[in-house]
């Protein structure tokens, strides 16, 4: 049979490829687009999207343990974990079908099937019907990642999952040990710990989210102790002895090791990118640690061959995966897009409390040299908060004494997810103090916090 040509094609319809795709079509290129399993990737089936379905329920069901607070009656507060999780797989799977209906909206051939790179500009699919070769001068790999498996850590589904399993759990974890305090570990140790799994969380690094402010890390700490969890930092898991309905495991910390008992455990100890059995070696491609090496334009030395998202390496986050997308697109259509910033994209955190931050860390800003103003500003001193009945958290931001450049903020509480944008935006337009001071926050809202935090940076907060 012969090759189908395409201008370009997409390896896997994940945030990353999905969005590359689209913004092709709309250039006008004739794309197709190849996935193995399911339209949306990990971002909408198995990442972003379902587990913050979940975090909806634990967050609904720890407010109306608080109804009290708010003059409202709640009796026979409960939960069914099956339908918790039947609506995080509906939500998923609404998503994933409308991935479908937008490829068809642009007119990009889809192909269901498992695709391979056997030689430059060639697509080979295979699909349960047999094998295909598509043909196109521009190839873009979008293949995301998977759940990193440690030696003796490894899942196996019933006593040890990756977030696959803990997704879709059959049963309530009644002791739950969570390896890993990033953003994924953190979020399940939330979601369970607040429906009543007695919780421990052990991090390898000095702190809980150890990529974040360590002001942020240890506001947040503070708030998972007191909602019962146990947080054990500079603390690795050595081992993991399995037995019917329980797990015995060896944490080590400070030159000792101690032993404790769990019926679960969920393994969120980083990704590895999907780089095997594509081909890409033999392509001449770089592979660094799981991740293809590329430069600031998703090029991987290789003609016409591109990598974005996931499986080039961190930030492994959804609207990375994206932005790469669109940028790719753009430069395959003839444009000339601007390479990604890496430090203008938010991290977001949906535990209890939300964390949520850009740019450099007060620390990292240091190390870099900067002499620094820091601004911080707290939810108690705001009206929006307190009458959410949301009052603990902290906005901080960090900005460069000598030029005014907003270096970075940092945020945690309520909603804080979605206030991190406007500082996003801030940085895009490369804004100074002076801008970001003169700028009308709207009264009650929890973006004032951000006003304010930015005042506080330069001695003129007005509500501490
Ligand atoms: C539990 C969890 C929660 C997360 N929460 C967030 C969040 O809140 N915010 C956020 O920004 N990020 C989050 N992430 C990360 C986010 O899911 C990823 O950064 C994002 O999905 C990466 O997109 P991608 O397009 O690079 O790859 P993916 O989404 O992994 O998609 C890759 C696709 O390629 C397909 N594929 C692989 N190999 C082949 C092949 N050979 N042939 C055909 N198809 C193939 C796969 O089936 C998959 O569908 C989370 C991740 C997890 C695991």
């Amino acid at each position: 049979m012969a090759a189908k040509t395409f201008d370009m094609i997409v390896i896997g319809a994940g945030p990353g490829g999905y969005v590359a795709a689209i913004r092709g079509a709309q250039l006008g290129l004739n794309v197709a687009i190849v996935e193995r399993e399911h339209m949306g990737g990990i971002c909408l089936n198995w990442g972003c999207i379902p587990t913050k379905a979940l975090l909806r329920s634990a967050e609904v069901f720890h407010l109306m343990h608080r109804a009290k607070e708010f003059g409202l009656k709640a009796d026979g507060i409960g939960y069914d974990l099956d339908a918790v999780v039947q609506r995080s797989r509906g939500v998923a799977k609404q998503l994933s079908g409308g991935i479908g209906h937008l490829m068809k909206k642009n007119k990009i051939t889809t192909f269901m099937g498992e695709a391979t790179l056997p030689k430059k500009r060639t697509v080979s699919v295979k699909t349960d019907k047999g094998t295909e070769e598509l043909t196109a001068k521009s190839i873009v790999v979008a293949t995301g990642a998977r759940a990193r498996e440690l030696p003796g850590l490894e899942a196996d589904g019933d006593l040890v999952w990756t977030y696959k399993h803990a997704l879709m759990p059959k049963r309530m974890p009644k002791k739950l040990l969570v390896i890993g305090s990033g953003a994924i570990g953190i979020e399940f140790a939330s979601f369970f710990n607040t429906l009543g799994a007695d919780t421990t969380v052990v991090e390898v690094m000095d702190r809980v989210l150890p990529v974040e402010d360590a002001e942020i890390s240890a506001f947040a700490k503070k708030a998972f102790v007191k909602q019962g969890m146990k947080i054990m930092e500079k603390s690795t898991v050595k081992k993991l002895d399995r037995a019917k309905g329980k797990v015995t495991a060896h944490i080590e910390a400070g030159g000792k090791t101690e032993t404790m008992e769990f019926d679960t455990v969920i393994s969120a100890v980083g990704i590895v990118g999907n780089v095997e059995n594509l081909g890409l070696e033999a392509l001449g491609v770089k592979i660094d640690r799981t991740h293809v090496v590329t430069d600031e334009y998703c090029r991987t030395g290789v003609d016409g061959l591109y990598a974005i998202g996931d499986i080039a390496g961190a930030p492994w986050l959804a609207h990375k995966a994206s932005h790469e997308g669109v940028m790719v697109a753009e430069l395959i259509a003839g444009k000339h897009p601007h390479p990604i910033k890496p430090n203008s994209i938010a991290g977001c955190t949906y535990c209890h409390p939300q964390v949520a931050s850009v740019g450099l860390t007060e620390a990292k800003a240091k190390e870099a040299g900067h002499e620094v103003k820091v601004g911080r500003f707290p939810f108690i001193g705001n009206g929006k908060a307190i009458a959410l009945g949301e009052a603990e958290g902290m906005i901080k931001t960090v900005f460069d004494a000598k030029t005014g450049e907003l270096l970075g903020a940092h945020m945690v509480g309520a909603e804080v997810t979605e206030l991190i944008q406007g500082y996003v935006v801030g940085r895009s337009l490369e804004t100074t103090e002076g801008e970001l001071m003169e700028t009308v926050f709207p009264h009650p809202t929890l973006s004032e916090m951000m006003h304010e935090a930015v005042l506080d940076a330069y001695g003129r907060a007005l509500h501490i």
